[in-house]
């Protein structure tokens, strides 16, 4: 028997029967739509996954699953690429002060800041305890919103070492070659949330993710919940909680994001000039 008719011949049954077909009829489409995400979720060998959380919005390989390209609005905002080097020096006592390190403010001109540097975490100040051998170790950053229009033609790595060692000798006085080093490039690594980002990205993927996925597609990381570490864990924690919770198909990571107030409305203000 089709839905519809199974619907029609109990509604006829008067209004208990009306709501029992109402739903019949929901519980039998959240069925077909939770098979048909769970087929969008597949892999080559045709077993399905029961639920997929996502990090990245600008795409995802699933193993054994054709990868899945970007279908989120939020895979379009820019992202700022980041030069990291970590430098370790032998000598403990090669810093001329102590403390987390520091960042170098976007007022700082490039000829003030010609390694387009964004700041120094002087990390075995800030995290102590975690090294078997006595010494000093820094991480410089460079590039972010300095590469932005830069492409792929960002400094290699070989660059970013020595620009790291130029910036530690002018700011911090260190002569000395690091004992050993590591530069990488970590690309489009934070997230630029344009203004209204909630309201016209998250909230769009939410819904896109519940009416195309049916709650087996769930989103976590730097582009929805922050991106802070403490903000990317609680995310973690949170959408793993609601993968198990009852009404898990309703759950896509952003529920939270979509259901909160505003906190400030914005408005354009005409200058005096126009007003008068
Ligand atoms: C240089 C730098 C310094 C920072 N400093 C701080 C700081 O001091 N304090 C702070 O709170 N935050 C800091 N942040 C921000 C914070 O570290 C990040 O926002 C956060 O770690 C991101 O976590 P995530 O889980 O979203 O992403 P990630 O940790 O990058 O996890 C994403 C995962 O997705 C995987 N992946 C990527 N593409 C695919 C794909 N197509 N298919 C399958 N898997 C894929 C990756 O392998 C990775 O495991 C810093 C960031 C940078 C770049």
């Amino acid at each position: 028997m089709s839905n519809a008719l199974k619907v029609r011949t109990i509604a006829k049954k008067g209004i208990y029967g009306s709501l029992q077909a109402n739903e019949t009829a929901e519980s039998n489409s959240a069925q077909q739509r939770s098979d048909a995400a769970a087929q969008a979720l597949k892999t080559q060998k045709g077993d399905l996954y029961d639920q997929v959380i996502q990090t990245d919005p600008r795409g995802i390989t699933i193993p054994g699953a054709d990868p899945l390209q970007s279908e989120l609005s939020s895979s379009s905002i820019p992202s700022a690429t980041v030069g990291v080097v970590n430098l370790y020096y032998s000598d403990p006592n090669i810093l001329p002060i102590s403390g987390f390190g520091y960042l170098i403010p976007k007022s700082i001109p490039f000829s003030q800041n010609p390694e387009m540097a964004l700041g120094v975490v002087f990390d075995s100040d800030a995290v102590r305890g975690q090294d078997t051998v006595p010494g000093t170790k820094l991480t410089v950053m460079l590039g972010g919103h300095w590469w932005r229009d830069f492409g792929d033609l960002n400094p290699s790595e070989e660059e970013c070492l020595r620009m790291a060692k130029s910036v530690v000798r002018r700011h911090l006085g260190i002569k000395d070659d690091p004992t050993a080093s590591k530069a990488t490039i970590q690309k489009q690594s934070i997230p630029q949330y344009p203004v209204h980002y909630r309201r016209n990205f998250l909230n769009r993927d939410h819904n896109h993710l519940v009416n195309k996925y049916y709650g087996r597609l769930k989103v976590a990381g730097a582009f929805f919940n922050g991106v802070g570490v403490n903000d990317c864990i609680r995310g973690g924690i949170e959408v793993a909680q609601s993968a198990l919770s009852p009404n898990w198909r309703d759950k896509t990571g952003l529920e939270v994001i979509s259901n909160a107030p505003a906190f400030a409305k914005l408005a354009r203000v005409r200058s005096s000039q126009n007003q008068k």
